[in-house]
């Protein structure tokens, strides 16, 4: 069962640039810069009250989000929900004909299991689910 959103992702093409407007302009604070290899992309979290913002910056030129910066340019790149059981919540969206890019969940952020549905099957929103529990 989703339980709420756990953040936003937003594609950047600098962590070092983006930090202005989050940190100095929005008064957040940066809880952890991490590398995420599985995905080419460095990632910035900010809290703010139960969920996060997550900055997304690309590590190579053929990482996931080098391409949706190129084709779309820096915003709004996906929508996270937290589920307590990521392995049945992506089983139900693939028995519902939901396109997945994810058929098993992977490692992502934070040590945590994240698994992406197709924004094709989503209304044009890449959406993905993350485990409650670190992995
Ligand atoms: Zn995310």
């Amino acid at each position: 069962m989703l339980k709420k959103i756990d953040h936003l992702g937003i594609a950047v093409h600098s962590l070092e640039q983006a930090k202005e407007l989050y940190e100095n302009i929005l008064g957040l604070t940066c809880e952890k810069v991490e590398e995420i290899a599985s995905q080419k992309v460095r990632t910035a979290f900010y809290s703010i009250g139960d969920t996060h913002i997550e900055l997304l910056e690309p590590t190579a030129d053929d990482s996931p989000v080098a391409k949706f910066l190129s084709s779309k340019g820096e915003g709004i790149h996906h929508i996270a929900y937290k589920t307590d059981d990521i392995t049945s919540q992506l089983a139900n969206a693939k028995e519902q004909g939901c396109k997945l890019i994810h058929e098993e969940p992977i490692i992502g952020a934070g040590n945590k299991l994240v698994a992406f549905l197709h924004p094709k099957s989503t209304h044009g929103v890449l959406t993905e689910f993350c485990s409650e529990e670190k992995a």
